[in-house]
């Protein structure tokens, strides 16, 4: 038997694969599994590069879905099979993923609340068991609601940069939710990967950005992303400093990608009248904390979340990735094999001074 891999003339597939299997609260376990198959409206892709998301994080440690599940959604691999039905794809294309499309038909499509759209909050890809993204697995397939979200992968970028499209997506719809001007100040509160991608874009966009952080090195990396300031979070004068950056004033927006309730006050606290924090990284439902009302009536200050992409976006999000405006292989810190998801994760869970982005690879085909 002979097989030409990645050829657009055939790809002979093998009847079983590995495949990482969340099979219960932190349990996670190579298994064999069948290769998925592909209806006529549906691609089989070979996964490359998934990075480890903390919402996969979150649902491995708390639970929250049942088991068994193969998660990883932030994945970037090469075309295999192709359903009868599909057009504008070919075998050996590399492509990058995005596991929610919404229908852009419905009431809250139309609302432009794509992550609210009932078709949005099914997920489209799998490596098998109920759908939930599949990207620690060997192969996916990419059902057919999924794919207008599939964006081919420029020859001169890699798998693992495609990988990072739905997370920068994440980060642009969360700034195209603030009410900003040019030359604004936004505090960016947490400088891990997600801070960074905020860091990046908003500098890059011409606002002044002052990150946080409790770890050292971040506040550096910081610095280089762009930001124009980046302090110590730990500082119990936080919030005066902060408003001493604006001359009294307050900040024009606060951004929070740490979930950490205190620092949501001190964002209020440190806005202007009418300013915006916007919530990022509280993504588990029930939590309440203090709110100062009169905050948010009297002096206008708004208190907004943001939650997983604007399918809108993507083309947009595409070129800033690929023409490397934003750069974000300076994110990627630390690859697994598939093998070592459940070490991946652990490592994204607990972040040390050195890593940033965690990348889980399949195959060989990730640059
Ligand atoms: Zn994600
Ligand atoms: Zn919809």
């Amino acid at each position: 038997m002979f097989c030409v891999r990645f050829s657009p003339m055939a790809v002979v597939l093998p009847k079983t694969m590995r495949a990482v299997v969340y099979r219960g609260v932190n349990d996670l376990r190579v298994e064999e599994v069948p290769v998925p198959r592909i209806g006529p409206s549906e691609i089989l892709v070979r996964v490359g590069a998934c990075g480890v998301c903390p919402t996969d994080i979150k649902k491995i440690h708390f639970g929250t879905q049942a088991a068994p599940r193969i998660y990883g959604h932030e994945t970037a691999g090469t075309i295999v099979r192709i359903g009868a039905r599909v057009r504008g794809w070919t075998v050996g294309d590399r492509v990058a993923l995005h596991h929610h499309v919404p229908c852009l038909d419905c009431h809250f499509c139309r609302h432009r609340a794509f992550a609210q759209c009932q078709t949005y909050k099914k997920t489209g890809i799998t490596a098998g068991f109920e759908p939930a993204g599949g990207g620690y697995a060997e192969y996916v397939r990419v059902m057919d609601f999924c794919l207008p979200g599939v964006v081919k992968i420029p020859t001169k970028n890699s798998l693992a940069e495609g990988a990072l499209l739905e997370p920068v997506n994440t980060v642009l719809k969360g700034i195209r939710s603030l009410p900003l001007l040019a030359g604004d100040t936004v505090w960016v509160a947490g400088a891990g990967p997600i801070g960074l991608l905020f860091i990046g874009m908003l500098s890059e966009l011409g606002f002044r950005v002052v990150a946080t952080d409790l770890i050292g090195s971040r506040c550096r990396l910081a610095r280089r992303w762009g930001a124009w300031k980046a302090l110590d979070g730990a500082d119990p004068n936080l919030v005066d400093t902060l408003r001493g950056l604006t001359r009294g004033r307050g900040l024009d927006a606060a951004v929070v990608c740490v979930p950490v309730d205190a620092v949501v006050a001190q964002a209020q606290a440190a806005l202007r009248g009418g300013g915006t924090t916007l919530l990022f990284a509280h993504t588990l439902r029930g939590k309440t904390a203090p709110v100062d009302l009169g905050s948010v009536c009297v002096d206008e200050k708004g208190l907004v979340g943001s939650y997983s992409s604007d399918f809108t976006l993507q083309r947009e999000v595409a070129r800033w990735v690929f023409s490397r405006r934003l750069d974000v292989r300076r994110l990627i810190t630390h690859r697994f094999p598939l093998e070592e998801t459940a070490a991946a994760v652990a490592l994204a869970a607990r972040p040390t001074e050195e890593s940033l982005k965690v990348l889980v690879q399949s195959g060989d085909a990730v640059d």
